[in-house]
């Protein structure tokens, strides 16, 4: 098709419009990259950088194949990723190499990007998933520190695509920042898996509370005890923050642990779930006892006394889900998992907001209809 110099787009009629054509294709493709890199800086977890990676746009990008290896020497990349559930038979391109050596051997001494035709000897472990092989490569090493931590390949079903000589300026700037984005993202999950405690309330958190609910509800099918949890909204919580502002919101927050940790004993359990959600597992602990503790938590925060920037007091309110584990009279003890309790306890709370807040409901009760305490 002519195209607006009056040529065809691959023979442009002079010199000067092939330079034009060629300074256009440059800027779109710089474009083109500089996305995706602002897509990697982006992410908020190493599989979505990860995904990222391995599928960047077709309509953008056209690459045949695509493949990440990484050097995952402790299998700690591969850890968190099963952490979060990556089922990795869904992405056979992502590779990892636990030997340093192995990753070196692709790379000549000097780290630079290799190009040229595919060698199934040397580059079947690269794509192992295709239609076809690739008829040239680019393998583009990813370095950190001076040192490989991984090889991000690309693969084309077009001999010339990366035939020796090709410009490789724009894929090197995106193998610097995948390197810098990877190193990152490994950090990061290191730190949100490190961390037990919520920063603000110093109580722990809803990472710890999932470790231990698992570990809990394993006890109490051993020991045949029931295990109580207690999922803790603070009431209508917006309107303190619209009303006084957030910081005095964090306050509240803070009072609000201490006043729940106040009622519990040593051994039972404390997290906050996230924003203004707490929960709590009492071991050894049944329905009954359980809803008198939900009791006491929900009338020390009645009385409790919080104060706005002046120093002026105001009230604050709870609502309280109750749910127990009995392995003695649950017909399928062996399955039950600890996530059913925090849904039950969810349940109940639903329904305190719905009767109107500041609360107490037990699972038990609701099989009753009747709330079984309200303030
Ligand atoms: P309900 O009685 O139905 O629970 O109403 P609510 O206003 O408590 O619940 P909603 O979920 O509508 O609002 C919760 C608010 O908690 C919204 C959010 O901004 C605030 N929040 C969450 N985390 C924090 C925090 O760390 N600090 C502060 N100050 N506010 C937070
Ligand atoms: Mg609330
Ligand atoms: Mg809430």
């Amino acid at each position: 098709m002519p195209d607006r110099y009056g040529g065809s787009g691959a023979e442009p009629r002079t010199q000067l419009e092939a330079l034009i054509l060629q300074a256009r294709q440059n800027e779109r493709k710089l474009r083109r990259f500089q996305a995706l890199e602002l897509k990697m800086i982006g992410v908020e977890s190493l599989f979505e950088l990860l995904q990222t990676m391995l599928y960047p746009d077709p309509s953008r990008f056209k690459w045949d194949s695509v493949s990440l290896l990484l050097l995952d020497h402790e299998y700690e990349i591969q850890r968190i990723l099963e952490e979060d559930g990556v089922d990795f038979a869904r992405h056979p391109n992502l590779l990892f190499v636990t030997e340093r050596d192995d990753i070196e051997a692709l790379y000549p001494p000097s780290i630079f990007p290799l190009l040229g035709p595919y060698v199934a000897r040397r580059h079947h472990r690269l794509f192992p998933k295709r239609v076809r092989a690739p008829a040239s490569v680019m393998l583009l090493p990813l370095v950190r520190h001076g040192r490989l931590i991984g090889s991000f390949n690309i693969g084309s079903l077009d001999a010339e695509r990366f035939a020796e000589g090709v410009r490789t300026d724009f894929f090197e700037h995106l193998a610097a920042t995948a390197a810098i984005c990877l190193e990152n993202a490994v950090n990061m999950e290191r730190l949100k898996r490190q961390g037990l405690t919520d920063t603000l309330t110093g109580i722990n958190n809803r990472r710890f509370f999932d470790q231990r609910l698992a570990e809990e509800v394993e006890a109490a099918k051993r020991s045949k005890a029931p295990l109580s949890c207690l999922l803790l909204d603070v009431d209508h919580f917006k309107r303190v923050n619209d009303q006084y502002g957030h910081l005095i919101g964090d306050r509240v927050l803070k009072d609000v642990a201490l006043l729940v940790r106040g009622q519990l004993r040593g051994s039972d359990v404390l997290a906050r779930y996230g924003g203004e959600e707490f929960v709590a597992l009492l071991p050894a602990t049944a329905e009954g006892a359980a809803i008198e503790v939900a009791e006491r938590v929900r009338e020390a925060i009645e009385g409790g006394v919080f104060r706005d920037a002046q120093g002026q007091p105001f009230c604050v309110t709870m609502s309280i889900g109750v749910t127990t584990f009995d392995p003695a009279t649950t017909a399928d003890a062996a399955q039950t998992r600890g996530e059913s309790l925090v849904r039950q306890a969810d349940i109940c709370l639903y329904r305190c907001k719905q009767q109107g807040r500041n609360r107490v409901i037990s699972s038990g009760s609701l099989n009753l209809g009747v709330a079984v305490s309200a303030g």
